[in-house]
């Protein structure tokens, strides 16, 4: 595959879920609207005519993943965008209603710290808590319904411990309630299908980087007829609903990235998912005293593995595995460097000191065989010369000594 190369400095590249190369097709797609065919998709010269066209064929691409119409599909700079767009723009538009909202205690910071200005600007959030796999409990959502309530947002799949929910269940409730319903499917697009019409979701953002495109651009899909208030005010672009010169370069990436994503999804979903499993099964057999955190099987990402270990600090650990080649992440990008062990974890009912013993491996379409063979000859080797440096380690087992 074209694409290793690009990963090949690092012995093996495990963070696919922080973000991803740009794949050489993609690249090559996009090369031409930086140079020969620069123009204003806006203007009305022929000059622009590709880039209109250009437009028109991603805002396809998309609309195809997600059964969705190309009128539902805007483009927007990124995950985060898309997030705050889908939250602020349907307390601001639904406040006539009522002035409740529910998410989860699990979200993305850019669905968290988007609740927390509208807390601050008048608006009432419920946080629904996750049991000990990261899974929300549909009837503790139904109970949280008020008549108040104006938006449920949930994210697909879980950025962390790669925990998918039922969105099926979250949107045929949500459509029984007569409450609009958002997913921030960052994590999850491209990697299982999505169907925004059989599973009634009414809002969904994506980010081109977690899948192989550029980044710094995204899509916000909204349903036909609904109210929501624009975010970005200025130009008439997206038909008047997002202001700002399309970024036509990353726009052709997205389309072209997610095409291929999808085509390749049954074939990779399967790969990867038995990549996933030989791993996990690898580290429950050669690192005693070790915990998978997250949902198993159907219900987690291909992608995506999460252990604590007991005893050791996650950070050690990736210093260490720096060392070795090998590039993985203790949780989100956003929060690592920050002593405050991950909002996720703690969720899951974790207590400190196992929620600071976690190391997430992400993989993608790099991922080999023989990058999990390495990771297995050198990581258990790594956890147990810390644990051997480690007072943590030492209580942990004088404890169990205790119990016996
Ligand atoms: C990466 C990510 C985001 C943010 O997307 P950006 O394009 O980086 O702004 C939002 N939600 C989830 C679940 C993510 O994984």
């Amino acid at each position: 595959m074209k694409g290793r190369e690009y990963v090949m400095t690092r012995k093996v590249y495990m963070d696919n879920a922080a973000t991803t190369y740009t794949s050489p097709e993609v690249l090559e797609e996009m090369l031409p609207y930086f140079s020969e065919s620069f123009g204003n998709p806006s203007s009305i010269y022929s000059f622009s005519e590709r880039n209109k066209k250009a437009l028109s064929k991603a805002r396809q691409q998309v609309a195809n993943a997600l059964n969705a119409d190309p009128d539902e599909i805007f483009f927007t700079s990124g995950g985060t965008e898309s997030d705050n767009w889908a939250l602020k723009g349907i307390a601001f538009s639904h406040n006539g209603k009522g002035n409740h909202i529910i998410t989860t205690r699990i979200e993305h910071h850019a669905i968290l710290h988007s609740a927390d200005f509208l807390e601050k600007n008048g608006f009432d959030v419920t946080y629904i808590g996750v049991d000990d796999k990261g899974r929300i409990d549909l009837s503790e959502l139904e109970r949280s319904i008020k008549d108040k309530t104006i938006l449920v947002s949930v994210m697909f799949a879980n950025n962390e411990v790669g925990t998918i929910q039922p969105i099926r269940e979250i949107g045929s409730l949500c459509r029984e309630r007569g409450v609009v319903f958002h997913t921030d499917a960052v994590q999850a697009m491209g990697h299982v299908p999505i169907d925004v019409r059989e599973m009634n979701i009414d809002l969904l953002s994506l980010s081109a980087h977690k899948f192989h495109g550029p980044k710094g651009v995204g899509a916000l899909f909204i349903r036909k007829g609904l109210r929501i208030e624009n975010l970005m005010h200025g130009g008439g672009q997206e038909k008047g609903r997002r202001a700002s010169t399309e970024n036509v370069p990353g726009i052709v990436g997205l389309g072209k990235a997610l095409e291929i994503s999808c085509s390749k999804l049954p074939e990779e979903h399967l790969r990867l998912s038995s990549i996933r499993d030989r791993l996990i099964n690898g580290i429950k057999d050669a690192v005693p005293h070790v915990k998978l955190n997250g949902a198993d099987g159907a219900e987690r990402l291909p992608n995506n593995i999460n252990f604590s270990f007991i005893g050791v600090e996650g950070e050690t650990l990736l210093f260490d595995l720096d060392g070795a080649g090998i590039s993985a992440s203790t949780g989100s990008a956003c929060s690592s460097g920050s002593l405050e062990p991950s909002h996720v974890l703690m969720s899951l009912g974790m207590d400190h000191a196992m929620a600071h013993g976690s190391l997430r491996l992400s993989m993608g379409e790099s991922t080999s065989e023989e990058d999990v063979d390495y990771v297995l000859e050198v990581l258990p080797e790594i956890v147990r010369k810390r644990r051997e440096m480690s007072p943590l380690w030492e209580d942990y087992l004088k404890k169990l000594e205790e119990v016996k």
